[in-house]
């Protein structure tokens, strides 16, 4: 079974074969992060335009890597939500045409699964699960006793993490995306320098709040500045980093205790970053989780992890129509029906 996946949701235009959920034959993506840099954030309307020149060409480029012909392709995959809706719509009306014009079926893929099945390409992770989506634009934590079902059990109230991160980073000046520049300061800074809120919520809740903790930051800046004091970026990077760290790994472990689950696995954008992976690394080995994040380029958006989910998809029959919108939110629950 060999799944020809696309993935626009935002501002990466992705391509992926993927053979059985596994074997990943080509994994095509291209970031115009360099184009939105410019903007400080993602132009929707851009974003669709490079979309619609890029993805031809990287459909032809992922076939000849996966040493494919069209004829070859079980299936076409393709992401319809949630994401921007002019992005999704170019990805969908040419998954629609290509599966169309070689006769084969369509499955629709919720990007959040495809976030989480990025973990079923490299590992095995065994139900009962908790995951933990920590991405630009969600942070949930979810329950799976079986493939494809999701129970929500906490979201963000507010922020989502990558968000908090990436608004940081813009208020330090370092640029967008800022995840990943805030990551490698934070690695040479002292996570105990400044003492940052966490917001924990009510007790028993798995919910999930970071702008308290953005504003904190910025209120701090502002305040040092008019001081006249010398901020110390690497400090502020590594301090933010580690109370967005702690309550993520707090609340994830709670709650696979609550479920009685061994298993934790972890996805998304954020889920790059350094300091998450080796806190969630420490505390599974000392509380005993199997414990699985994918590797750094499968964090992020890509098209293998839309057809790894894909492949689950079409074992179950979920394959859709010709008439298949695209959707800018889409929830995981209901999606299980
Ligand atoms: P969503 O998946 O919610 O629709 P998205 O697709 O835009 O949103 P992803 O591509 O999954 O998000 O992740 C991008 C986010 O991940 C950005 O906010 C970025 O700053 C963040 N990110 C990437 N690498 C790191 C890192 N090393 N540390 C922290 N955050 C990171
Ligand atoms: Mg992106
Ligand atoms: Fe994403």
């Amino acid at each position: 079974c060999k799944i020809l996946a696309i993935e626009t949701s935002c501002d990466e235009t992705a391509v992926a074969i993927v053979e059985d959920g596994k074997k990943i034959l080509a994994n095509k993506v291209l970031s115009q992060i360099d184009i939105h840099k410019v903007f400080g954030g993602v132009v929707p309307e851009v974003a669709s335009r490079h979309h619609l020149e890029g993805l031809l060409p990287l459909i032809d480029e992922a076939l000849r890597e996966a040493k494919c012909q069209l004829e070859d392709i079980t299936a076409v995959a393709v992401t319809n939500g949630p994401g921007l809706i002019g992005a999704l719509l170019v990805g969908l009306s040419l998954a629609k045409a290509l599966a169309y014009s070689i006769n084969k079926p369509l499955i629709p893929v919720n990007h959040l699964a495809g976030h989480i099945y990025a973990n079923f390409l490299e590992n095995d992770p065994k139900f009962p699960l908790v995951a933990l989506i920590v991405s630009g634009g969600h942070t949930d934590l979810i329950y799976m006793e079986r493939h494809l079902e999701f129970e929500i059990m906490g979201q963000t109230r507010d922020d989502a993490a990558g968000e908090a991160f990436d608004k940081v980073a813009r208020a330090l000046g370092l640029g967008y995306p800022g995840g990943p520049l805030i990551d490698k300061l934070a690695a040479k800074g002292d996570p105990l320098a400044i003492e940052f809120p966490k917001a924990y919520l009510e007790k028993n809740s798995f919910d999930f709040s970071f702008s308290g903790l953005k504003s904190a930051v910025l209120n701090y800046l502002h305040n040092s500045k008019q001081r006249g004091e010398n901020i110390k970026i690497e400090d502020v990077c590594a301090s933010f980093q580690k109370s967005v760290v702690d309550i993520l790994v707090d609340k994830t472990v709670e709650c696979a205790k609550e479920k009685g689950v061994k298993e934790i696995i972890v996805a998304g954008g954020v889920s790059a970053n350094s300091g998450l992976r080796r806190a969630f690394e420490e505390v599974c080995t000392r509380e005993g989780f199997n414990l699985s994040i994918p590797s750094l380029s499968l964090c992020t958006d890509n098209a293998a992890m839309i057809g790894c989910a894909a492949y689950y998809l079409y074992k179950a029959g979920r394959v859709g129509d010709l008439d298949l919108n695209g959707y800018a939110s889409m929830p995981l629950d209901g999606y299980s029906q």
